[in-house]
């Protein structure tokens, strides 16, 4: 497949996904496919200014389609995408509409007849008459394979305006926008676009924002822009160039600079996948081995840390106390502290991380200790509050964290994304 099959005089500036499926509307199903499309064509320089979500019903999408590429006060779109309703069964009538929509005739492509007979011979399976649809294609369209699944995609289209029809199943539209689609359009691009995450821990969103003013208010290209996360800020850094090394290099040089402004040294990594890889990494630098006691988290901190490929050089292991005659027995917790403050208390997890660095024989230890929900809490301490203990050679810290009307899920993970990030700032001047 070459680029020149693509049919269009005009470059690729602006593009439209539209998701068809029922199942999407009654929030069966997430619309990943979308976040997976949008993602994409950002880093190939193309704006999204809409998503739509459509049900299977033709004159629905027929009428989003027609919005897209004529605009109705919003920017036209060069380029739409489109997820699902390539399947054999009645209810599948993307191709129709769309082949409607640019006045296209359908015929069988037989190439691709003999891919879907093909397929459910290899998977053992009966092909049935309906599947022959799947072969039935707009005249003028290219027409994308599919070796994960039977329904092929296709790209249809004229001077101004491109339609890309892609399946539905992530596992079937992933490969074949990225070997497929992508080469189709790139020709067309009129740019890249790369990010890049500076991690930073130890200040706030305001902090970063004031600090970087300067940056921040000139910055253009590259744009550098802040987020929330737990426990620490992302700037994110992107960059649009002609091609893909041009814009690192600009995202290069920006992050060089942040790097040598005031915030530099609260800098703990770029393009970090989360906090236990940097601290893993970081001790394992420092030569420093580590342990955890955990409480509310309950084994989360140790099942994070172990999914860290060469977490071993580093974590020795944990315990898991839950209940307080453990924190006692096992961690050395004093019970008058636990009568004096309650087992959710600064002084609990400082002597829970301490009783774990003993009894592990680690360098730095982590604790947890806290009310998770949806039930206990008290008045001062809340359901939501979390006390994190750290103990390292240098001494041991808590911290008290607070999440109001959260799962209990979200502020386990929370606390322990945290609690990394705690360690790294224990051990930054080691
Ligand atoms: P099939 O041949 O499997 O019928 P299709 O192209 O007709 O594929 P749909 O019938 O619309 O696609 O969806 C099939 C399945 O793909 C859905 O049940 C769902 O699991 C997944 N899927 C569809 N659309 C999306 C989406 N936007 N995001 C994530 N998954 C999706
Ligand atoms: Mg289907």
């Amino acid at each position: 497949m070459t680029a020149s099959q693509l049919s269009r005089k005009t470059p690729l500036r602006v593009a439209e996904i539209i998701c068809v499926g029922t199942e999407l509307l009654l929030g069966d199903i997430v619309n990943t496919n979308a976040a997976y499309l949008s993602k994409r064509l950002a880093a190939m320089g193309i704006s999204i200014y809409h998503q739509t979500v459509v049900g299977d019903n033709p004159e629905r999408l027929r009428s989003a389609l027609t919005h897209a590429f004529e605009g109705h006060g919003r920017p036209k779109a060069d380029l739409v995408i489109l997820s699902g309703g390539l399947g054999p069964t009645y209810d599948d009538l993307t191709k129709e509409t769309v082949a409607n929509f640019f006045e296209r005739e359908m015929f069988c492509h037989e190439p691709s007849l003999i891919a879907i007979r093909e397929y459910f011979e290899k998977t053992g399976r009966v092909m049935s008459e309906s599947n022959r649809k799947q072969a039935m294609m707009p005249t003028g369209g290219i027409v994308l394979e599919n070796p994960f699944g039977t329904a092929p995609g296709v790209a249809v289209g004229d001077d101004t305006r491109t339609a890309i029809l892609l399946p539905g199943p992530p596992s079937e539209l992933q490969p074949m926008f990225d070997y497929q689609a992508t080469p189709l359009l790139l020709p067309f691009c009129e740019g890249v676009l790369i990010s890049k995450n500076i991690h930073i821990m130890g200040l706030g969103e305001s902090d970063v924002e004031s600090k970087l003013q300067d940056i921040m208010i000139t910055a253009s290209n590259p744009t550098i822009a802040p987020y929330c996360g737990h426990g620490e800020v992302r700037l994110r850094v992107t960059a649009k160039a002609d091609t893909q090394s041009v814009a690192e290099k600009m995202c290069d040089e920006m992050i060089a600079r942040v790097y040598n402004s005031s915030i530099g040294g609260y800098i703990y990594g770029v393009d970090i996948p989360n906090p236990e890889t940097a601290l893993i990494r970081r001790l394992e630098a420092l030569g420093l081995t580590l342990c955890t006691a955990e409480s509310c988290t309950g084994g989360m901190m140790g099942q994070r840390l172990t999914g860290i490929p060469g977490a071993s050089a580093v974590f020795q292991g944990g315990i898991i106390a839950y209940q307080n005659h453990i924190k006692t027995k096992l961690l050395g917790v004093d019970p008058q502290a636990i009568s004096d403050y309650t087992e959710v208390s600064h002084q609990v997890a400082r002597q829970m991380a301490e009783g774990a660095k003993a009894a592990l024989g680690c360098d730095v230890a982590i604790s947890t200790t806290g009310y998770a929900g949806p039930g206990g809490g008290t008045k001062e301490n809340p359901v939501g509050t979390v006390y994190v203990g750290i103990a390292t050679s240098q001494g041991t810290s808590s911290l008290r964290l607070y999440y109001r009307n959260k799962s209990r899920n979200y502020i386990r993970e929370a606390v322990a994304s945290r609690a990394f990030i705690a360690a790294l700032e224990a051990v930054k001047n080691m």
